[in-house]
């Protein structure tokens, strides 16, 4: 503006004259405006834009503007944009320069303090944005755009690395009276905590393993999260055939490394994430806040996305969510104490867990013949436990494994065939065919009926880490 208004300058002494001064605008002239767009284009950037001299000078910042003086951003000096471009957001179609969505991140006016080729300094007077930024050019089109004042918000600390997961206790049943309890779903996958800053996500399993690489699906979370860094909890599940979380479906996406096997299991086997709880926002902790506030600033994150949601919670009503989450065939739920903050590390008592079905280690003993195809082949096991040194039958499980379990299972328990029972109590069915009690298995059921077998029970999963011998009885 200055420079286009030098000759007018020129020709006048505003001492003399009444009229307005170069360097004064207009009474009721707008001081210049400035926008930072959030540009969700192949990677995610925002792009800050000056009014200036009827144009937009702008720059492209890949990790957004630094709220902090400690930290200096990348800032790619980027073309001219007209100025109807400051009002511009939406979508910009697949496939053009630029595809992706746009949203107004802040705007404001500014103030020049000064401004050259190589530096630019200005005021931002913005909604999100307050306070003296210097642009500086350091190598052909990068700059750099620092922060001269104190933080905008001084009680901002730096995320932490990890926070260890909060452990829950088991019980039997809910607690009562529950109207200081909030109820939630339990989901049988794999815990999971998020760390998102500026749209980038960082995996970390319950040991504090980074499986980042092993959910892609999960990735845009941190995109769609824009410039908000928070620390999120939650499970990873995979869903079977019947839209039920399944921990052995997700068993085939642990362990995964190499990125080919991950792209083809993903297509297989999709994860979702169940968000949970939030225990870090925007520089600061929430660990303190109670569990019902932390949930309402979850809630507010609108998580929710093709591969990750946010399951609502219930405030009290614990029997009756115990008997949907049994109808809806999911393993339990959770209890969480309205008031209780997030313990890193700890099972204080304050997260209780209450299982729909029992679960634990029993010892096959033989198997039935399947129907079918399986014909021949096995199709449920004959499964026991001892006790005071005698092998006891408990009951035969057809459910829960995967053709391709059964097929490790029948190759695991053909060295180990036998012709008659090892079973000392109990009477397993006619036409069994009987195996060595060397293999364990993890087992779930509903409970012991009243004359000592399984009601209800599925396969979870192979043990290789215990004795046969010191499989007992546990429950009821
Ligand atoms: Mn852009």
């Amino acid at each position: 503006m200055a420079t286009k208004l030098a000759d007018y300058k020129a020709k006048r002494d505003f001492k003399r004259t009444p009229e307005p001064g170069a360097k004064v605008p207009r009474k009721g002239a707008k001081a210049p405006r400035f926008v930072v767009q959030e540009h969700h284009a192949r990677r995610l950037h925002w792009d800050f834009r000056l009014e200036k001299d009827g144009v937009l000078v702008s720059w492209a910042v890949p990790k957004g503007v630094p709220l902090d003086p400690k930290t200096n951003h990348l800032a790619v000096h980027v073309e001219d944009h007209p100025l109807d471009y400051i009002d511009f957001h939406g979508e910009i179609p697949a496939g053009n320069y630029g595809a992706g969505k746009v949203l107004i991140w802040d705007h404001g006016t500014y103030e020049t303090e000064k401004w050259s080729d190589r530096e630019v300094m200005v005021v931002l007077r913005g909604k999100k944005l307050k306070g003296r930024y210097v642009l500086f050019k350091t190598n052909g089109e990068n700059w750099m755009i620092h922060r001269m004042d104190p933080p905008q918000d001084p009680g901002r600390e730096r995320m932490p690395e990890r926070i260890e997961p909060m452990l829950a206790k088991v019980a039997r049943k809910p607690p009562i009276p529950d109207d200081a309890w909030g109820f939630e779903f339990k989901w049988d996958g794999i815990r999971a905590e998020a760390y998102v800053d500026g749209g980038i996500i960082r995996l970390l399993s319950r040991s504090g393993e980074n499986v980042t690489a092993r959910y892609p699906e999960i990735h845009p979370m941190g995109r769609a999260l824009g410039s908000t860094q928070v620390i999120l909890d939650g499970e990873i599940v995979a869903l079977d055939d019947r839209g039920r979380p399944s921990f052995e479906e997700i068993q085939q996406r642990m362990g995964l490394t190499s990125e080919s096997e991950i792209r083809r299991k993903m297509k297989e086997v999709p994860v979702t994430y169940m968000l949970f709880d939030v225990m870090w926002q925007d520089g600061h902790s929430l660990l303190k806040e109670p569990y019902s506030g932390r949930r309402k600033k979850l809630e507010a994150l609108k998580l929710k996305g093709a591969s990750w949601q946010t399951p609502p919670y219930e405030k009290g009503g614990g029997p009756a969510m115990l008997e949907a989450s049994r109808k809806a065939g999911l393993e339990g739920i959770m209890a969480k104490k309205l008031d209780s903050p997030y313990e890193p590390g700890k099972r204080s008592g304050a997260w209780i867990k209450v299982k729909n079905r029992m679960g634990q280690e029993l010892v096959i003993g033989g198997w039935l013949e399947g129907e079918g195809k399986r014909r021949g082949l096995p199709g449920s096991l004959l499964v026991g436990y001892y006790d005071d040194g005698e092998f006891v039958y408990a009951g035969k499980v057809g459910t829960g494994f995967t053709d391709s379990m059964l097929e490790k299972l029948t190759a695991l328990m053909k060295p180990l065939e036998r012709k008659t029972s090892r079973f000392d109590r109990g009477s397993p069915p006619k036409g069994a065919h009987f195996v060595e009690p060397q293999l364990v298995g993890e087992f779930e059921f509903v409970e012991w009926t009243k004359s000592g077998q399984l009601r209800a029970p599925a396969f979870k999963g192979l043990r290789t880490d215990k004795p046969a011998k010191e499989v007992v009885r546990e429950l009821g």
